[in-house]
């Protein structure tokens, strides 16, 4: 096959949040970018729900925008597996729910307007390192690509980091997805509701997201296979009468970031380095700023000689982490007790919550949850609850 060859190119896999901000954070900072997408369209098939804080989407530099933006979010409803919903709704709009294709096709469209050359229906299917220093990929059926620097962007279940001398998530730690576009829905209003238990989405959560004024985004992932069962069940318990107009599939990561994010010339970032929040599987923040940094990076490598680029890549490992990090393994901790607990446990849970709902309005931000899982750890009625937790989290590693 043929090789193309480009001595200081930046070559991104994969046109997601991440690659493309990745992509266009290198051709703002002046990097000849290649950017390499194995679908024929940009963000088609989506498999997300498409919930983005504002602060988040402000970290990225977007605004949200008709172009992309369904509808904004003013808080949550949460059902407990048995009992009173509890709702936190905030004073402005937090979020946003937004079409991930087109929010995807956006960021991509910027990216080319800024001068990458995007290729689509282009499926890398392998990482090289050549002897003169450069680094390049192979696309199925099409050329090699030759360039300085490799951005791996590829999403869950890649294969690269590993080619690269990286060590790859922990793919059996993926969670199944699954995912209802439904018509005909009661108003939902501007809140998201999310809903807990063994019966509903054991060791995980199912949620419902408006889209419109009478369409709904309603899916769940679960520790347990059959989640077309479960889906199909909360369906039936909570809107009877609506229309299945779409289906989507999609594995939820909760192993949590891996060790080292990049190697010599080679950087993986997004789901392909699992930078995802593990307490609700969420990644585009995370991924689209981590790619905006690695981007940058990328950018600077390609412009310094061999032997000083390390350092540079390495950066890019730090800065990220310390962004990110000290949230991600506070997420991590409440995501594995809390995939553990009881129904019991979990309905106690809730109620000890109900009474600090004015603290948790205040303190608690969507993509850094660290601080509200640290002050509520330190509350009495959750203190109170930490044997119970203990008693849970053995039992379901003996069970
Ligand atoms: C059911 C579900 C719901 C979710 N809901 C939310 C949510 O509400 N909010 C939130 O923040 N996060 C959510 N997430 C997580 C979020 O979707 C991901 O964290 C985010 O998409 C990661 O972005 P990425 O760019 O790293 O990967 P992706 O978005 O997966 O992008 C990877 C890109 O690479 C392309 N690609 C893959 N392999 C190759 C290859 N070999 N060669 C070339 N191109 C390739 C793909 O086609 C794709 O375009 C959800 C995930 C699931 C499964």
């Amino acid at each position: 096959m043929e090789t193309r060859s480009d001595e200081n190119r930046i070559i991104v896999v994969g046109a997601g949040v991440a690659g493309s901000h990745a992509a266009l954070e290198a051709a703002r900072n002046g990097s000849n970018v290649l950017l390499l997408e194995e679908h024929p369209q940009v963000g088609v098939p989506s498999h997300c729900s498409g919930v983005v804080s504002l602060k988040g989407l402000s970290l990225l530099g977007i605004e949200p925008q008709p172009g992309f933006t369904q509808r904004t979010i003013q808080g949550a409803v949460f059902h407990p597996p048995k009992g009173e919903p509890l709702e936190l709704r905030t004073k402005q709009p937090v979020a946003v729910i937004i079409n991930r294709a087109k929010f995807d096709q956006y960021v991509a469209k910027n990216a080319v307007a800024t001068g990458v050359e995007l290729h689509p229906k282009s499926r890398v299917s392998k990482f090289e390192r050549y002897p003169d220093g450069k680094v390049g990929v192979s696309v199925q059926d099409g050329p090699t690509f030759k360039g300085s620097i490799v951005v791996d962007a590829s999403g869950a279940g890649s294969r690269l980091p590993e080619q690269a001398g990286l060590q790859t998530p922990d793919w059996t730690q993926l969670l199944p997805g699954l995912q209802y576009e439904l018509g005909e829905t009661p108003k939902q209003g501007d809140l998201v509701e999310l809903f807990f238990g063994s019966h509903r989405a054991p060791g995980f959560f199912a949620w419902s997201i408006p889209t419109g004024d009478h369409s709904a985004r309603v899916g769940l992932a679960s520790k347990k296979s059959n989640v077309k069962r479960l889906l199909d069940d909360l369906v039936k318990e909570f809107w009877p009468k609506s229309t299945v107009e779409g289906t989507k599939s999609g594995s939820v990561l909760v192993s949590g970031p891996i060790d080292k994010c990049w190697s010599e010339n080679f950087l993986v970032v997004g789901d392909a380095a699992s930078q995802v929040k593990q307490t609700t599987g969420g990644g585009i923040i995370i991924g689209g700023y981590s790619g905006i940094l690695a981007g940058r990076a990328a950018s600077n490598a390609a412009k310094t000689p061999q032997e000083g680029r390390w350092k540079i890549l390495m950066q890019y490992d730090r800065d990220w982490r310390d962004k990110f990090s000290s949230d991600l393994r506070r997420m991590g901790i409440a995501h594995k007790l809390f995939a553990s607990l009881s129904d019991e446990t979990l309905n106690k849970l809730f109620e000890g919550v109900r009474e600090y709902l004015p603290e948790i309005q205040e303190y608690a931000d969507m993509d850094f949850q660290g601080e509200i899982i640290s002050r509520m750890l330190r509350k009495k009625k959750f203190v109170a609850l930490l044997p119970r937790v203990a008693v849970d989290s053995i039992r379901a590693v003996f069970t």
